[in-house]
């Protein structure tokens, strides 16, 4: 079998599509421009193209879009300090903190003073909560790109065993929380591994859809998956350089092994990657329209 390749850069050229036209929309109709803040302490390279990247998306849909470059010595009080204002800025429907923050400041205390309203990242307690018990106001961005490729690669989610590899409270935990839900787009039984999981291989095996976020290279090969599993594989991890200096990337997945065996596969890069800003977006359009009590 040759797996289908999903196209995360496809999928998520369609999404930026729907949201520039939504964008539109709402200026002309009622004036509104959802407003998206990102806030960088200190110059660490990745972050930085990060924090870029949601820049230009941002300016590029019709987003209001400010950027907040902080010095590497800013103090958890002053952090906290511009995290108020923002709070109670009404251009701003969206706050997005660029992790990881420098190591004297805490990550913890900075993402709950964040009003959960303009929690965009979907990483507040109250968010976390609100998707468990199923009333979510925001979905994390990763797992929600995650569940768009299905939906839109058209995958059956309903009644389908899904096996995430991974527990995170970014990646494992919410893509297992959203699949599980009593709702269109999930409704899956859903298993979870992760280090302490005594034969992985068992569960992965009878994944319909298997989800692998692990950090690690190569934790699923193809011996264990069955035969038309369509796969995620939301790693990326560098695992060398080309003779010009550009980073060589792998997922989590061993892509060659595995794709011989499943119906469809994500690519490592090009598949979850491009969804994440894309659904940081749609995030911070669903907050202006919460925020201006339009459905
Ligand atoms: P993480 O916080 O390091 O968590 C990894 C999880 O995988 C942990 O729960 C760990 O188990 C589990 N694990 C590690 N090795 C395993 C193994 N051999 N078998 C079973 N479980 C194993 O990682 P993360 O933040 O979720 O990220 C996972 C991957 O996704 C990374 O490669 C990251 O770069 C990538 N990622 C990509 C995007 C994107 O936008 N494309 C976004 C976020 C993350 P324990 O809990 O027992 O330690």
């Amino acid at each position: 079998m040759t797996a289908q390749l999903i196209s995360g850069n496809e999928i998520s050229k369609q999404i930026r599509e729907e949201l520039r036209q939504e964008i539109a929309g709402l200026k002309e109709k009622h004036n509104l421009v959802p407003g998206l803040v990102t806030v960088l302490v200190g110059a660490d390279p990745a972050s930085q193209v990060y924090v870029g990247q949601k820049e230009k998306t941002s300016k590029d849909l019709g987003i209001y879009s400010e950027r907040h470059d902080l010095p590497a010595n800013t103090t958890q009080a002053d952090l906290l300090k511009l995290i108020d204002k923002l709070n109670k800025d009404p251009k701003i429907n969206g706050i997005l903190v660029q992790l990881p923050l420098p190591k004297h400041l805490s990550e913890a205390e900075v993402l709950y003073a964040i009003n959960p309203k303009k929690d965009v990242d979907g990483f507040h307690p109250v968010n976390v909560g609100k998707l468990m018990i199923g009333e979510p106001d925001y979905l994390p961005c990763t797992p929600a790109g995650i569940q768009q490729l299905l939906i839109r690669t058209g995958v059956k989610i309903d009644g389908a065993e899904v096996v995430v590899v991974g527990r995170s409270n970014i990646v494992g935990k919410p893509i297992a929380n959203i699949l599980l839900q009593k709702a269109p787009g999930a409704n899956a039984t859903v298993t979870i591994c992760h280090t302490g999981t005594k034969d992985i291989a068992f569960h992965t095996k009878r994944a319909d859809i298997l989800i692998v976020a692990s950090g690690r290279p190569k934790t699923v090969t193809g011996d264990m998956v069955k035969e038309g599993v369509v796969v995620i594989d939301v790693g990326v991890n560098q695992v060398g350089m080309t003779k010009d200096g550009k980073r060589i990337l792998a997922g989590d997945v061993d892509f060659d092994t595995v794709k011989e065996k499943a119906k469809a596969i994500t690519p490592v890069p090009g598949g979850v990657g491009p969804m994440t800003i894309t659904m940081l977006m749609l995030n911070t359009v669903k907050a202006a329209k919460l925020a201006a009590g339009l459905p």
